[in-house]
């Protein structure tokens, strides 16, 4: 095509055409949203990032030109902008009052017929938008929300910049990170049979960084974990990753309340109230069902094992001689719910490993269906009184040990407020959930980091961490809003001998980890300071803060449940060529391989 209009020359986005540049000319470039052909007279919906203006081709060589624009053509207009004739003005458009009288007009580029047109794309299947995501993108919801990230990440940089820390990038290609996934790896063309890993987050890095005297760092990391595949799970995320020199746990606290607040206001406009408020881990847990507590509504869990020794219920009876325990929540006013809404209820719980979900009403003389004709009247008062229970209440019990118990609960307290609209609109709920277990129980017996190996415990439980790993608490913090846990982090141990412990607490022998992690043991070993950090996750952030569905709403290229981009078809086969450059061989999957056909 031979281009006529200069559309680097163009003078004005088209969203921002408005009603004080009547009688001036514009040069406006965008896609073609809409047209209607009225026969002598022609209008465009033209829309660029910033939104739409119409353009109106009433003859000349506009007009003629304006009848080859298909939707999503790619148009440059020469016109002047006046007033929308009186009945005419679109109150729903920013750019509603005005129009543009194009003098000139060309097309830029033609558009294949769409596979959906981009005012229904958040229609459109999950497939053909991943696909075509450019097309999904040009939707103001995915501008938009592609603008959101954009400020969040600003205002990050700004205000950590503004306050010592340096931006430093850390390598792609590593040895190995023990966030506890599994690595996404790389081979090595040049040393044989070895290979890369690619970085679950940089931990090992920012440490060393403390160690090699930063002092402050950060960086918006990308990290790449090979997740087993779950609902809402990219493989590669974004980080606000931090660490800092010389820290307690309070000013990591008041640096990141500082970043969040100008995170929210910058990117959203929110005033977010300071402090956040703190839960230990144990009230998180017994309360609310949750290390991540939703506290926008504040119906709690209640334990209740100091009544069932007369409850006269024989389950909770024996769940509590078996060590476990009976917790009730009080799903207030919902008494009428069917048995059917209960039942669904009671498979939830059962997902998180409960056996059941006993359940009785609350009615004028006493408690009514369900377990209610085994309870006790003195147990039935008590537990009224435990639980504030009234009239038209339902109440809900899982007797289980105590993880199971209040976890599973916990899920039938989120699915209750969901159902019965208990949680308000735009409310942001941020606090951190603090002390923390250092460690957790595997199924084998042995233990693990509860959140990694890198954790400091506390000073009073330093001594005694091989006596009794389970009852050492960690410094260690999540920040959670609204129930979803926005970061993670810890002050660190920054001395080798401290470390070499905790690695061998986890099972590790030191051949492992001198193999693993031999490196980073030598850096602790040569004056690393006192640090800590944490790592702030900006898709979720963002997914919050525009109230998107998912997380494939705020990444410009996700990827499928399945790990795949419909864009650019990845994963994808390599050529013979690359293999035997690389030294590899594919071998064949076996036809009974459970996970045949899953990628
Ligand atoms: N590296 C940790 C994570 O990705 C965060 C931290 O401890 O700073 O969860």
């Amino acid at each position: 095509m031979n281009q006529m209009i200069q559309t680097a020359g163009r003078t004005h986005y088209c969203g921002r055409v408005s009603e004080d540049m009547v009688g001036q000319q514009v040069r406006l470039a965008g896609w073609a949203q809409k047209v209607r052909d009225m026969g002598g007279l022609n209008f465009i919906d033209l829309r660029d990032r910033t939104g739409i203006v119409q353009v109106v081709c009433e003859g000349g060589e506009a007009l003629e030109a304006s009848r080859d624009a298909k939707l999503e053509a790619v148009v440059g207009v020469v016109g002047t902008v006046r007033p929308r004739p009186e009945g005419m003005v679109n109150k729903d458009r920013a750019t509603g009052a005005v129009e543009v009288v194009a003098e000139k007009l060309e097309i830029l580029n033609t558009c294949a017929p769409l596979p959906f047109q981009i005012d229904q794309a958040p229609d459109a299947s999950e497939e053909l938008r991943l696909r075509h995501r450019y097309l999904q993108l040009r939707h103001p919801d995915m501008s938009r929300n592609l603008e959101v990230r954009h400020r969040a990440a600003r205002a990050a940089r700004d205000y950590l910049s503004d306050r010592e820390f340096l931006e430093v990038e850390t390598p792609l290609l590593i040895r190995t990170t023990p966030e506890g996934a599994r690595d996404y790896v790389v081979p090595s063309r040049i040393h044989h049979g070895q290979f890369y890993a690619l970085p679950q987050s940089p931990q090992l890095y920012k440490q060393i960084l403390m160690a090699s005297g930063v002092d402050r760092y950060f960086q918006l990391a990308r990290c790449l974990r090979d997740e087993d595949l779950r609902k809402d799970r990219q493989p590669e995320h974004t980080q606000i990753d931090l660490e800092m020199s010389f820290v307690s746990e309070e000013d990591i606290y008041a640096m990141v309340e500082g970043l969040m607040v100008e995170v929210f206001a910058q990117a959203s406009g929110i005033d977010l109230p300071t402090p956040f408020p703190r839960m230990t881990y144990d009230d998180a847990m017994n309360k609310y069902g949750s290390d991540k507590p939703d506290l926008r509504f504040d119906d709690l869990l209640h334990e209740v094992d100091d009544l069932v020794p007369d409850c006269g219920f024989g389950v909770f009876e024996s769940t509590l001689a078996d060590g476990g325990t009976v917790r009730c929540f009080n799903a207030r006013g919902l008494g009428a719910w069917s048995r059917k809404q209960v039942d669904e209820l009671e498979a939830l719980a059962r997902k998180f490993g409960a056996k059941g979900l006993a359940r009785a009403k609350v009615g004028a003389d006493g408690f009514e269906t369900g377990i209610a004709k085994f309870l006790s009247a003195d147990f039935q008062s008590a537990l009224a009184e435990r639980v504030g229970a009234a009239e038209g209440d339902l109440l809900l019990f899982v007797a289980a040990p105590w993880r199971t118990a209040v976890e599973s609960l916990g899920q039938v307290r989120l699915a209750v407020a969901e159902a019965a609209d208990w949680i308000p609109e735009g409310v942001w709920s941020l606090l951190w959930v603090h002390d923390f277990p250092l460690f957790e129980e595997t199924p084998q017996g042995g233990w693990t980091a509860c959140h990694h190996m890198f954790t400091l415990p506390r000073p009073e439980d330093e001594a005694g961490l091989e006596d009794d790993p389970g009852a050492a608490r960690a410094q260690l913090y999540d920040l959670v809003c609204n129930g979803v846990e926005l970061g993670s982090g810890s002050i660190r141990i920054h001395r080798r001998e401290l470390q070499e412990r905790v690695f061998r607490i986890v099972g590790m022998t030191p051949e492992e980890w001198e193999a693993k992690f031999g490196f980073f043991l030598e850096a602790l070993g040569y004056g690393a300071p006192p640090h800590g950090g944490i790592a702030l996750g900006l898709d979720r952030i963002i997914m919050l803060l525009t109230g998107s569905p998912s997380l494939r709403e705020v990444i410009a290229f996700p990827k499928t449940t399945l790990a795949a981009s419909p864009l650019d078809h990845s994963p994808g086969p390599i050529s013979d060529e690359q293999l035997a450059e690389l030294n590899l061989a594919v071998v064949p999957r076996a036809k009974d391989d459970p996970e045949e056909g899953t990628s």
